[in-house]
């Protein structure tokens, strides 16, 4: 299928259409280069017979790309002017109708999405990547992998693994789903309006065995949350709050086979989870 994608001049008309001005505050700049919209799609692996998941699809410019692959969409934006207007752009562009579903919605609520397993591609509103990110892992277990493209900074904290300076809360948080890694850079000027930050595409693919239950997990990420935010203490001090007090908290950590003098940024999901077992 060819889909004509939109370009600067065709972004400007429709947001002047919709008299929308991009907000910081909904994370809305919008890729005005095709380029980077196939870019995007090529390294999702995308095609005839996938379910895409996006998220923010704003005024349609990755959403096409996606839908010219022959995939499907399932499209979540909080911004109903955007979400209005979607399926009749998709139409004009010569989309097949059927192929594009689009939830007039908050991604940080959406409990339910129609269809199978599925490809989360995105270009993430940047004020809540990761808590959208983590969101829709924890609730769809049929997103079985994924490219997103989020604030630099971001992108290295989630593919960040132990021992790394940016390693933190987001990079065991992901970690708990699966594998992350960085798929490139892409230029501010591929935006409307052009951002103040710099922006990596991540990919992710979910592990084929869950981790452990939902219990464990809360534990692991009450655990991570404690651990970092005192990531300067050792593991027996910044986790003594959490078990009562840091004698308790040392006994357990040497249960676990961890050291308690060591600090959060040097444990990996799996030594968080054995210490949550424990
Ligand atoms: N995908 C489009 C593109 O690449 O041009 C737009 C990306 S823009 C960075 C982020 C989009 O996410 C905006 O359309 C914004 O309205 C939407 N958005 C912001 N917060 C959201 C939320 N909580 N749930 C769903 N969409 C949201």
């Amino acid at each position: 299928m060819t889909v004509h994608l939109l370009g600067a001049a065709e972004i400007r008309a429709l947001a002047a259409e919709l008299e929308l001005t991009p907000t910081k505050r909904l994370g809305q700049n919008f890729v005005v280069d095709a380029n980077t919209v196939r870019k995007i799609v090529q390294l999702a692996r995308v095609g005839a017979g996938d379910r895409v998941v996006e998220i923010g699809p704003g005024l349609g410019s990755l959403t096409l790309g996606v839908l010219e692959s022959g995939a499907e969409v399932v499209a979540v934006e909080i911004d109903h002017r955007l979400a209005a207007r979607l399926p009749r752009t998709a139409a004009d562009h010569d989309v097949r109708s059927g192929a594009l579903t689009v939830m007039d919605a908050d991604a940080l609520t959406v409990t339910e999405l129609p269809g199978g397993p599925a490809v989360l591609v995105a270009n993430l509103p940047y004020n809540v990547s990761v808590p959208v990110l983590l969101h829709f892992l924890e609730t769809f277990s049929h997103l079985r992998r994924g490219v997103v493209m989020v604030q630099a900074e971001v992108g290295e904290r989630l593919a960040a693994a132990p021992g790394s300076k940016v390693y933190g809360v987001p990079s065991v948080k992901a970690a708990w789903y699966g594998r992350w890694t960085l798929a490139g850079t892409v230029s501010r000027q591929v935006f409307w309006p052009v951002p103040g930050v710099d922006s990596v595409l991540v990919a992710f693919e979910r592990d084929a065995q869950e981790r452990g239950t939902d219990e464990e997990r809360r534990r692991v990420f009450a655990l991570v949350d404690a651990a970092f935010g005192q990531r300067r203490k050792m593991l027996r001090q910044s986790l003594s709050g959490l078990v009562g007090g840091s004698a308790a908290a040392a006994a357990l950590l040497e249960r676990a086979a961890v050291d308690p003098t060591a600090r959060g940024e040097s444990l990996s999901v799996d030594d968080f989870l054995r210490v949550a077992r424990a």
